[in-house]
């Protein structure tokens, strides 16, 4: 069977190729830069990476784009709050997103782009809509008129004929099922950053930026365009909107969604007090593996429900493989080739590949992995799987690999990676703010003990390794 996925626009799952050659173009709306992510977030990028890895196995190329939402209005707010600049405050959580997806082993897209690079060419795009009809100025903003665009709600298969027209939003995020106008380009208020263009003094909004961006580094069509399924509407929705009606073209043919994750069956959120950034896991001792393992295993349509016994459970299937890989590192196997034992490696491997193939379903690519292994175990101990079986079983654990990135330990022996030390300094800060000085000086004694120096400064805490 072909590589297929669910389609959120025609709600089937359909064959992919791409539209030109072998190059798959994907535009991923990537993370606005108010604070770190969360593993909420951080399912959603896990799974574009997988769904990355997977095409790449396929013998596709990818160009993909990412960006990154550095102007909005909570960056302002809370820029404003600390007195920085928003270059200022959104550069600490961009580094840091970078940081987290790297300890995650997310490869990076092949172009991140930030939104304050491109305001030229937001603002030459929402003109572009004015001279076609789609846009109406009130009080210096720009607004888009969805009554314009007949076949707003075809993603998210809302039916918005009933909408109120004229009624409109000003704020980047919505999520009622109520279809509003929404703002191109604000005016300027009192105290905020803006950018002098041809519309006026003001900042683009939301919605525009993905349009323009993923357009102008990947065409007009995109292979395929990725997000959180609370991305759908209003957000996606929009950006089907003002790109057709800039082009009279398909937008993306491809929308795949990733569902949301739960911790404990309820919403994460801070009030409840379960809400965890990557820092946070890795600060309470968890491996980056076990929790990219937990956060891949689920198929990404399907809900996530994380809970630390599960992270447990995937620390112990990591350590399973890795004893197995071990074993067949080191073990003394008799001379000859099992051909039971190739073909049973053969249709391990077709298993996996029909698994990812089928809407990446990493649930049954990871049972086909584990079954392989059961089974090549109990053949170890029997001595049926001989010395020629080997390669073809590393063959396998290298392709399971390749897209499960789990089998190589985060950690080099006795050190600490740069992201386990951060979660330490920010436990450390914390600890000191909730005048637990005990527990702080703990923290420093532990890191002392593994070579790393701490700096108190004025800045900040600054390390440096012995
Ligand atoms: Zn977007």
């Amino acid at each position: 069977m072909a590589l297929r996925f669910y389609n959120t626009l025609t709600q089937q799952v359909e064959i992919f190729t791409p539209l030109h050659d072998n190059v798959v173009r994907m535009y991923t709306c990537g993370p606005t830069v108010y604070n770190f992510v969360h593993i909420g977030n951080l399912r959603t990028f896990t799974f574009q990476d997988i769904l990355r890895r997977w095409l790449r196995a396929r013998g596709y190329q990818l160009d993909h784009v990412m960006n990154i939402t550095d102007v909005e209005d909570k960056i302002i707010r809370n820029a404003a709050a600390q007195g920085k600049s928003i270059g200022e405050y959104t550069a600490v959580y961009t580094q840091a997103f970078l940081d987290d997806t790297a300890t995650l082993r997310l490869e990076r897209p092949e172009r991140m782009v930030k939104a304050t690079e491109h305001i030229d060419d937001m603002a030459d795009a929402i003109e572009k809509l004015r001279a076609k009809g789609f846009t109406y100025t009130s009080d210096g903003s720009v607004y888009y008129r969805i009554a314009n665009f007949p076949t707003y709600g075809k993603l998210s298969h809302n039916d918005f004929s009933g909408i109120r027209a004229g009624a409109r939003v000003d704020v980047d995020e919505y999520d009622k099922a109520d279809a509003r106008d929404f703002v191109l380009w604000k005016a300027q208020k009192d105290g905020e950053p803006a950018w002098e263009t041809p519309l006026g003094a003001g900042r683009p909004g939301w919605h525009i930026e993905c349009s323009v961006m993923a357009m102008k580094y990947l065409g007009e069509t995109l292979d395929i365009h990725t997000g959180g399924v609370d991305l759908t509407f209003p957000h996606h929705e929009n950006e089907i909107a003002q790109s057709e009606a800039l082009t009279g073209k398909p937008f993306a043919r491809f929308w795949l969604h990733a569902e949301h994750l739960s911790i404990d069956s309820q919403k994460m959120s801070k009030s409840l007090g379960n809400f965890y950034t990557l820092r946070d896991l890795i600060g309470m001792g968890y491996a980056p593996e076990a929790i990219r393992y937990l956060l891949a295993s689920v198929p990404y349509r399907k809900k996530l429900n994380f809970t630390f016994d599960g992270l447990k459970a995937a620390a112990t299937s990591i350590e399973r493989l890795r004893n197995y890989k071990l074993r067949l590192e080191t073990a003394k196997l008799a001379a000859g080739t099992n051909e039971k034992w190739t073909a049973r490696a053969a249709a391990a491997t077709k298993a996996f590949d029909e698994a990812l193939d089928d809407d990446l379903n990493t649930a049954e690519a990871l049972g086909a992995a584990f079954e392989f292994v059961r089974d090549a175990n109990s053949a170890m101990d029997a001595g049926e799987f001989l010395a020629g079986n080997a390669p073809e079983a590393f063959e396998f654990l290298d392709r399971f690999d390749s897209v499960f990135d789990v089998l190589k330990p985060s950690v080099a022996e006795g050190g600490l990676t740069d992201a386990e030390i951060e979660a330490l300094i920010a436990e450390r800060a914390a600890a000191k703010k909730a005048k637990n000085f005990a527990r702080a000086d703990e923290i420093r004694k532990e890191l002392e003990a593994k070579g790393v120096i701490l700096e108190d400064t004025k800045e900040g805490v600054r390390w440096k390794r012995k």
